[in-house]
């Protein structure tokens, strides 16, 4: 994966040290068959991070198989002894964190790296339907908590639900973010234990020119609001850097009186780590936000 490249040097008030990856999948996490914690950290090395995050996943939400019948890749069919049920048209929930080994892995790492500050973390989906269950892995030990919706109900069948991918066919493009900014708008508004709201754009993943133009402008009030609970909330909006988030975002959440911002690859893979963070962080402090003394630490408002 080629890496940014960087073409102009920064304006004297431009910061030139990258931000923390708060926000990355090792082997740990269900999904990532390719996720390597000693190889994101050598690359969060190579690229310049000052820090690392390993947000691995906590899921409690089943899902239903979308329509069609699941399509999962290979590396779930050979993780799962039958990940998709009888058929092909199960129910489907990503398997447990294992904390003692991953824990073992996050102190391995940061004795081969000690030049590298390497935080534990994890990425929970609707904190607020499962805070308890949450509460009890949270005990555990972790340094940063991230709070994601990955789900929609499934209109097929009300009180069921479904990947939010898989939702797609159920709704109109704009009407899917606008679903999906209203279970943002749920978690962020509950007293669920997360610190950083992660990827408020993960409806638009799959979004194609097919789909029309960007649609924030058409979700505009509704984004403002939801923003406006998420900084009300003392909670941080992550710029998730995979699509990477739309600047609007910024600039409207600064005016909602946010006060941090982190930075999250969502990487993956460990080529991903970082991945287009010296153009998005450079785009992010013209919006209002600095590093803080610490340079591992959330960027806050200037
Ligand atoms: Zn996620
Ligand atoms: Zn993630």
């Amino acid at each position: 994966m080629t890496e940014p490249s960087i073409t102009s040097a920064a304006p004297a008030n431009t910061p030139t040290s990258l931000p923390a990856d708060d926000h990355t999948h090792s082997q740990f996490s269900w999904d990532s068959f390719h996720g390597n914690m000693r190889a994101s950290c050598e690359h969060a090395l190579v690229i310049g991070l000052p820090a690392i995050s390993f947000t691995e996943h906590v899921d409690f939400t089943v899902w239903n198989a979308p329509p069609g019948g699941w399509a999962w890749d290979q590396g779930i069919r050979d993780s799962y002894d039958d990940p998709i049920g009888p058929g092909g048209h199960g129910h489907f929930m990503g398997a447990p964190l294992e904390v003692d080994a991953y824990q073992a892995a996050i102190e391995d790492c940061r004795h081969r790296f000690p030049d590298l500050t390497i935080r534990s973390g994890v990425e929970m989906s609707e904190v607020h339907w499962h805070t308890d269950a949450i509460r009890d892995v949270l005990s555990r030990g972790f340094d940063r908590i991230v709070g994601s919706i990955h789900t929609l109900e499934d209109t097929r069948a009300p009180g069921e639900h479904l990947l939010v991918d898989h939702a797609k066919d159920q709704h109109s493009p704009v009407d899917l973010l606008a679903a999906y900014l209203s279970q943002v708008e749920a978690m962020v508004a509950s007293d669920g234990p997360f610190e950083v709201l992660g990827h408020i754009d993960f409806s638009l993943r799959h979004w194609t020119p097919d789909d029309g133009p960007s649609p924030w402008g058409q979700v505009e009030e509704q984004t403002r609001h939801v923003l406006g609970v998420l900084a009300a909330s003392g909670r941080v909006l992550e710029v998730n850097t995979s699509i990477p988030l739309d600047l609007r975002m910024v600039r409207w959440w600064h005016e909602a009186g946010g006060t941090a911002v982190s930075f999250g690859s969502d990487a993956h893979v460990p080529s991903y780590v970082g991945r287009r963070f010296r153009e998005v962080s450079k785009a992010v402090a013209a919006l209002g936000f600095r590093p803080a003394q610490d340079p591992t630490a959330f960027w806050g408002r200037t």
